[in-house]
């Protein structure tokens, strides 16, 4: 089994491509999904956390969303000591999770890959490209927040031409060429090289 990243800016479109693989019968792991999931199940995530944050950060064993945001957003290296903790236990947990999937190929659906250091364990990573300007005026009218806001959420991550250089393979999604005949031929490029396509 191929393991395989997918990768992009905030608002490039990255789940919109993850749906496609979805539909193509190819299992997708949602990377954001799956750490909000962590931080309320996983002790030791949980211990970690309180540790770094105060027991604030939970209320009756569920993770207080609100008081976390507060405390890393604006805050860097706080940005940073919570991504520590975080990205390892959501890349153990993607682990466990493609040596239970079946197929030819599965899709890890993440907006911090190469930033977490994710890219050692997967096989190769697809790109998903979209202007800057498209992809804040998406969030703006996905999230119904204005462009600081986005701009404030675009902060955390790399700069999108270095992300796309470090992608094996690109998929455009600036609303000039169509997205799912790229998907569809990625997915066929796949197949027929999936011998080739697994070095690592
Ligand atoms: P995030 O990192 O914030 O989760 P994302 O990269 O997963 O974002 P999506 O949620 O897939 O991005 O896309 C952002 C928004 O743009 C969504 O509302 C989606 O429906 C819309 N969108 C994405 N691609 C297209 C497209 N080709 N045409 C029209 N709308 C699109």
């Amino acid at each position: 089994m191929l393991k395989i990243g997918l990768t992009g800016g905030i608002g490039s479109g990255k789940s919109t491509v993850a749906s496609i693989f979805e539909v193509l019968g190819i299992p997708v792991y949602y990377a954001d999904d799956a750490a909000k999931k962590l931080m309320n199940i996983d002790q030791n995530l949980q211990k970690q956390i309180i540790e770094h944050f105060g027991t604030e950060s939970y209320i009756d064993g569920k993770l207080n969303r609100p008081f976390l945001s507060e405390a890393v957003f604006s805050d860097p290296v706080k940005t940073k000591l919570i991504n520590s903790i975080i990205h390892p236990a959501t890349i153990a947990d993607a682990e466990k999770w493609f040596r239970e999937q079946q197929g030819p190929y599965a899709v890890k659906e993440a907006a911090l890959i190469f930033e977490a250091n994710a890219e050692k364990n997967l096989d190769l990573i697809i790109g998903v490209s979209a202007t800057y300007e498209l992809r804040l005026q998406r969030v703006m009218l996905r999230d119904g927040i204005n462009k600081e806001a986005v701009e404030k959420r675009m902060q955390n991550q790399m700069d999108e031409i270095k992300k796309m250089e470090g992608c094996d393979f690109v998929l455009n999604n600036n609303e000039k060429e169509l997205l799912i005949p790229q998907v569809l031929a990625l997915h066929k490029k796949i197949l027929q090289n999936i011998e080739r396509l697994h070095v690592k």
